[in-house]
């Protein structure tokens, strides 16, 4: 696909031996001559490529001919007359999308970061939200329903929940009320057109600032008329010089070919490079003075100077003296961020015990975790990354700092790479690994199954069961350090040891790139699994806990140690040493932190009373340190 989505971590193509390959076809280059799909979705119709179709017609003659080659169904706007003058007599269905196309979808409400479509037609009819800004992208999201729903899938309630946009589509980089910053791919003077009124119409009392970047010389000097009619649709602005793609430089096809057709006056003007700051502080005063679209366009490298620029008011907000507040990094965030004062953390443990972080984050790509760990770091706030919370203890008093949680579905992403191995977001459960290798036939994953945490907790703490360790399956572990820069990491290069990947201490997982010890049948992986299963089942309790409280001494267990003391079934208010397994403390319905502490601390005593060996939580504590309890 030619968009890059925004989670990061989640390809833009993924081969896989499903029964449908999604492509985006290429005109530019000619290969979309090279296709002949099942399904053709054209969303518009430009004459894009001066430089390869001579002529416009050269060009409609490649689309009706990729028409003619579709098996089933093309499908297009209900509103483009292009497209619609190059799709009678073919052999394909024609299907339409939009307000009164087949596929119908009523745009009804459209606020900053998200909209609402209702759904009809040839659509089961629903209501559905599509989570990213502007009508432009939700009658995108309509064509690409439209085109699994011909597809022959049944669409759920909310299909798109899980979708956090693509960059570059009017992708919002900052929001606050008087500022809002996107940054847009289009680099065609329709496409322009779209963009300005789509902008106009999303945002009405704003005023719209573009910075517009050419791109290629030979569509500049095609087109250096129409960019600059298209270009005083905005309030002011300033071009860039052309992004040349590879060409030669034409002397005729500069910016300066398109300063050259702005009106006398005009408050488009060129960006001065000999003195940008000057212009930055002319934009940072006007975004003061009303409410302002501030918008970078085009196909080039625009997106970079559009991340300096966000870089930059980041940057101030880090070094100002004020204390940690949501009003302050909310505007920097991606709306699919959760993030929330006072989140309680006894629901996201295992245990079930303890209070509330300060401060909670669930991001939804990596440059919104970035952001909220340099933010907490300015302000000297403790980070604390939790997983699925299978091995964490918090205290009754809670976190007095920032918890990150890797729960949305970008950080869930399994992807196999052939042949014997696999890549594996860091929210992913190991429960799904069992699964998928199962269904893969994929051998060395069994062991995890049952073990309930995700795959950043299992790097972390070097998960392990019945013999089998995480970190002897990992290739490489995708984390950001304690620095945020990001890096890729084999297991020897993390100085892993029992219960614990000390490299990572202070970073955080993103993924990993797991490899199987064998490829079998996926019956003989599962009936391992249900083995596994099953003999763990009848050794651990059912009760609310978090594992194995202590770390087993060398060349002994502390299960047995405990169990030998005779602590089994010991309680302290509502937890209890489990009569099952002597290294689980169970929280039999209503325990606080303080009774499992008060119990540790007494298992702990007496166990080193009575061996003169001194257990090692296992369990990590948050909210204080266990040098403090035992
Ligand atoms: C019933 C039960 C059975 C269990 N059985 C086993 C077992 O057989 N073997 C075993 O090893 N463990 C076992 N555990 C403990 C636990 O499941 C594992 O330690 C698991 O790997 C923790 O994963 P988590 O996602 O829950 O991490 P959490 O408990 O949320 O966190 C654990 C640690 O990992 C860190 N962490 C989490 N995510 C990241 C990240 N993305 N980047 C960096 N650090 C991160 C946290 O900061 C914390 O220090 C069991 C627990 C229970 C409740």
């Amino acid at each position: 696909m030619g968009a890059i989505p925004r989670e990061g971590l989640c390809p833009p193509v993924v081969w896989s031996q499903a029964e449908w390959l999604v492509a985006e076809v290429d005109e530019s280059d000619g290969t979309i001559s090279e296709f002949s799909p099942e399904i053709t979705l054209a969303l518009n119709l430009d004459w894009d490529h001066p430089g390869y179709y001579e002529s416009e017609a050269k060009l409609d003659v490649t689309f009706r001919a990729l028409f003619e080659r579709t098996q089933q169904t093309v499908l297009i706007p209900d509103s483009n007359a292009r497209l619609e003058s190059l799709v009678g007599g073919l052999g394909a269905q024609v299907l339409r999308f939009g307000e009164r196309g087949d596929y119908i979808g009523h745009l009804q409400a459209a606020p900053a970061q998200s909209s609402t479509l209702v759904l009809s037609g040839l659509f089961a009819p629903q209501t559905i939200t599509v989570p990213c800004a502007s009508a432009f992208n939700a009658s995108n999201a309509l064509a690409a329903l439209a085109a699994a729903t011909t597809a022959g899938f049944t669409l759920c309630a909310e299909p798109l929940a899980d979708f956090a946009g693509v960059m570059r589509r009017q992708d919002c980089l900052y929001h606050s009320a008087g500022l809002i910053a996107l940054a847009d791919y289009a680099h065609h003077p329709e496409e322009l057109q779209a963009l300005i009124v789509s902008l106009r119409k999303d945002y009405p009392g704003h005023q719209l600032v573009g910075l517009f970047q050419p791109h290629r010389y030979t569509r500049t000097r095609q087109y250096a008329k129409d960019f600059a009619r298209e270009l005083q649709r905005l309030d002011s602005g300033y071009v860039w010089p052309v992004y040349a793609a590879s060409e030669k430089l034409l002397a005729e096809g500069t910016s300066a070919s398109i300063l050259s057709q702005l009106a006398p006056g005009s408050s488009i003007t060129a960006w001065p490079q000999d003195n940008p700051d000057r212009a930055w502080a002319q934009l940072d005063v006007c975004s003061k003075q009303s409410p302002t679209v501030l918008v970078f366009i085009g196909a080039g490298d625009i997106y970079k100077v559009a991340r300096e620029w966000k870089a930059r008011l980041l940057e101030s907000l880090l070094n100002a003296p004020e204390a940690f507040s949501l009003e302050a990094i909310q505007p920097f965030l991606t709306d699919g961020t959760y993030l929330k004062q006072a989140e309680p953390l006894s629901n996201k443990t295992t245990l079930r015990v303890g209070g509330a972080a300060r401060w909670y984050a669930e991001p939804v790509c990596r440059e919104d975790l970035q952001v909220l760990r340099s933010y907490a770091q300015s302000r000297n706030l403790p980070v604390f990354v939790l997983g699925r919370g299978s091995n964490i203890l918090v205290t009754d008093e809670g976190f007095d700092g920032l918890v990150i949680r890797l729960s949305h579905c970008a950080w869930r992403q399994i992807t196999r790479l052939e042949p014997d191995r696999m890549w594996v977001g860091a929210g992913v459960r190991l429960k799904e690994i069992c699964g998928h290798a199962s269904l893969w036939g994929l051998s060395g994953f069994e062991f995890m199954e049952g073990i309930p945490g995700a795959v950043g907790g299992a790097v972390r703490m070097n998960a392990g069961a019945m013999g089998g360790w995480f970190m002897d399956v990992v290739e490489s572990v995708e984390w950001l350090t304690p620095q945020g820069e990001l890096r890729i990491s084999s297991p020897a290069e993390l100085d892993v040891i029992y219960r614990s990947t000390r490299g990572l201490q202070g970073g955080v997982a993103l993924g990993v790139v797991l490899r199987a010890k064998a490829q079998q049948t996926p019956a003989e992986v599962e009936q391992r699994t249900q083995t596994l299963s099953q003999k763990r089942k009848s050794s651990q309790p059912r009760e609310s806990s978090a594992g194995c409280m202590f770390k087993n001494p060398e060349n002994n267990f502390a299960g047995k140690l405990v169990d030998e003391a005779g602590l089994k079934g010991l309680q302290r208010g509502n937890a209890q040493v489990s009569a099952i397994h002597g290294n689980f403390i169970v929280n039999l319905g209503q325990a606080k932190a303080q009774d499992v502490l008060d119990l540790v601390k007494e298992v702990h005593t007496r166990v080193q009373a009575q061996t003169g060996i001194a257990l090692e939580p296992e369990v990590q504590l948050l909210g204080k340190s266990w040098k403090d309890i035992i």
